[in-house]
């Protein structure tokens, strides 16, 4: 089982480092798969392989994606293909003609012919078809293995599944070998260049934090894991001089013989690092990312094409012009795929995700200026990649909504492996988990922000109208004094049943009594030298229970002062994010009227404040307690 990574151990490590160069290569060993983690993706793809080999003779099973392409974190999902071209092979010759028998008892396991492989014939079965067959497998056969579910509406069908014992999430995909390739591609960058690694790894975490990327089940507007890699290669590619080979450089390389088309692309490039000449480029991983964000704070994403082949930004009128220019999706954000040319991998993302990638970047390019991102801080101060990492907020118009918005991101890695694996076995992943988020507001709200309940809230929902009944508030007021109190609003739009559309949202309508959001800082640090000793001095924010005290601290400090009317009501609505398969929580805050500066400033501190202590509460609390 990996270590669990809290956000204050990670924000600890980090202001200990020398330097950025230092912070950058730290995030990379703090994420990374440790060598148990490996192992047990080793055995898990050694015992498929046996499986599958039972019912699928000559087959394999390959995996791709993070855990193979350098770029792994802690519980990242298992990709998985399953190549069944010599099994087709087999198959065919199998049941080919009297005269042409399979060279004798051929195939790796010529008994298995009367399994599975008769009910269906490899060549002529759709992708559907097998993968239920595959799911089929699964489910009966593969021990330890649970949650199997073929989903084919994606891009590539997949059938999904959960590992027991430690949590980990997996995909077996059969029609993706192009995915191999580009699995290849990625790593061989990784071992090209000792900066790739850190500087992908601190991107990545960086746009998950701004709620830029990170989905960990893709759709929604957000762009993906490996749209964003690509595009920190080409940026690596479009240095001067170049960090990076390009694609058609690193095909030069390549002997005649050794052409690879997959799926009609030419996939063939040196594997072979030591052919690579070494690159001259020697910016530090400081300067690297400094510069990724002014140059793309500055990039006209939708007015050219980013190519990893070629290595440069093709501009669209040419592009246009070409076979494949035609044919590719064009968007807001458009990055080709190194060898499916016609694919742009980030054409899910939209207007306002792109435009905002863009103002995030100008941000940082502009944090990165700053002394406070050059040099550690002698105080004890947030320095370098902490302040980069805070955490960023998408805006309600961005997705639909009205009012002011907080999100929720989705992290397993706060969860224990217990309450991971309770997750993933839960029949309705996001529902349970969308609880959980939602106990962890209410907590947070009433617990530690002592705001106070002012009855059942008008629903700012869509569907229903007023007339179901609010289910009670679980959280009774609390008697001390009331400061603040919340009562939770749930609303389920439809009793039971597959209606996958429609969204539970939870409302709560608070009241504010007490400046709570000023000066929580300085009240942290008095009750740190009021002797109230702490094991770990966390700089920026204190656990739960600390921070239930400052507000306690913080509301007796002003005293009596507190009128007869709170100083601020509000309503906040959760709701499970956008697509489908979003996991992320929504939360959308409306004040009532003309109280406008007051609400900004507490809004300001929410943004900040609520997403910490959700996942804190979420990674502590027990996952089956109610
Ligand atoms: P992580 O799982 O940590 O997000 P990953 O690289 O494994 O990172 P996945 O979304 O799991 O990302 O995708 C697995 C692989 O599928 C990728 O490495 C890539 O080969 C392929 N892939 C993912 N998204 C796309 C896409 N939009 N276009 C083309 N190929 C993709
Ligand atoms: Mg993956």
């Amino acid at each position: 089982h990996h270590e669990q990574l809290s956000p204050e151990k990670l924000v600890q490590a980090l202001c200990q480092a020398d330097d950025v160069d230092a912070q950058m290569s730290q995030l990379v060993q703090l994420f990374e798969l440790s060598e148990s983690e490996r192992r047990l993706r080793h055995l898990l793809v050694t015992l498929f392989q046996e499986v599958f080999s039972e019912f699928f003779p000559g087959c394999a099973i390959l995996p791709f994606g993070s855990s193979v392409n350098g770029f792994d974190i802690h519980g990242c999902d298992l990709d998985l293909f399953l190549d069944l071209e010599k099994t087709k092979t087999f198959q065919a010759s199998a049941k080919g003609p009297p005269g042409a028998q399979a060279e004798e008892g051929a195939g790796p396991d010529s008994d298995s012919e009367d399994s599975i492989l008769s009910d269906i014939d490899l060549t002529t079965a759709t992708v559907p078809e097998v993968l239920e067959l595959v799911a089929a497998v699964l489910r009966k056969c593969v021990p330890g293995v649970h949650s199997v579910q073929a989903v084919h509406s994606a891009r590539r069908p997949v059938v999904k599944f959960c590992h027991k014992d430690s949590g980990l999430l997996g995909d077996i995909s059969i029609n993706n070998r192009l995915a191999l390739c580009n699995t290849r591609f990625l790593q061989l960058c990784t071992e090209a260049d000792e900066r790739v690694r850190p500087l992908v790894y601190t991107l990545r975490y960086w746009a998950k934090q701004q709620a830029l990327a990170g989905n960990p089940f893709g759709g929604g507007p957000l762009l993906n894991n490996y749209a964003l890699t690509l595009l920190v290669l080409f940026f690596l590619q479009t240095r001067s001089p170049p960090a990076l080979p390009t694609l058609a450089q690193l095909r030069e390389l390549t002997g005649d013989g050794n052409q690879a088309i997959v799926d009609g692309w030419d996939c063939s490039f040196s594997q072979d690092t030591s052919r690579l000449v070494p690159s001259a480029n020697t910016e530090s991983l400081c300067s690297l990312l400094a510069e990724f964000f002014r140059v793309f704070g500055d990039h006209d994403f939708a007015g050219c094409v980013i190519s990893l082949q070629e290595g440069r930004a093709l501009p669209l009128p040419s592009f246009l012009l070409s076979e494949v220019g035609a044919k590719l999706k064009l968007g807001p954000f458009n990055v080709q795929d190194p060898f499916e040319l016609s694919h742009n991998v980030a054409a899910n993302v939209n207007e306002k995700i792109a435009l905002r990638f863009q103002h995030c970047c100008q941000d940082g390019a502009k944090y990165c200026r700053s002394l406070q991102y050059q040099r550690k801080s002698s105080k004890g101060k947030a320095w370098g990649l902490v302040r980069l990492f805070q955490p960023g907020v998408l805006e309600a118009g961005e997705l639909g909504l009205d009012g002011l918005l907080i999100t929720i991101p989705f992290t397993l890695m706060a969860l224990s492996p217990g309450s991971r694996q309770q997750l993933c076995q839960a029949r309705d992943f996001r529902r349970c988990w969308f609880d959980k988020v939602c106990a962890a507001i209410t907590f947070v709200l009433k617990d530690v922000l002592k705001c106070s309940c002012t009855g059942p809230a008008g629903e700012p929902t869509e569907q229903g109208g007023g007339e179901q009944p609010i289910v009670g508030s679980k959280h009774p007021r609390s008697d001390e004094g009331g400061s603040l109190s919340v009562s939770p609003a749930k609303k389920r739009p439809r009793p039971e049943g597959p209606a996958p559309e429609e969204e539970e949202s939870v409302s709560w309508s608070c009241a504010v009594w007490h400046r709570v959001w000023m000066g929580r800082r300085r009240v942290r640090r008095q009750l740190r030298h009021l002797g109230s000793p702490q094991p770990d001095a966390e700089q920026e924010a204190g656990s739960l229970e600390v921070e239930e005290k400052v507000s306690e601290a913080i509301i007796q400090q002003e005293g009596d002062s507190m009128g007869s009317e709170p100083l601020l009501r509000f309503t906040a609505c959760a709701r499970v994010g956008g697509g489908q398969e979003d996991t992320r929580t929504l939360l959308c805050f409306t004040p009532t009227p003309q109280q406008g500066l007051l609400f900004q400033d507490f809004y300001h501190f929410l943004q900040g404040f609520l997403p910490r202590m959700v996942e804190r509460y979420v990674g502590r609390a027990a996952w089956g307690g109610q």
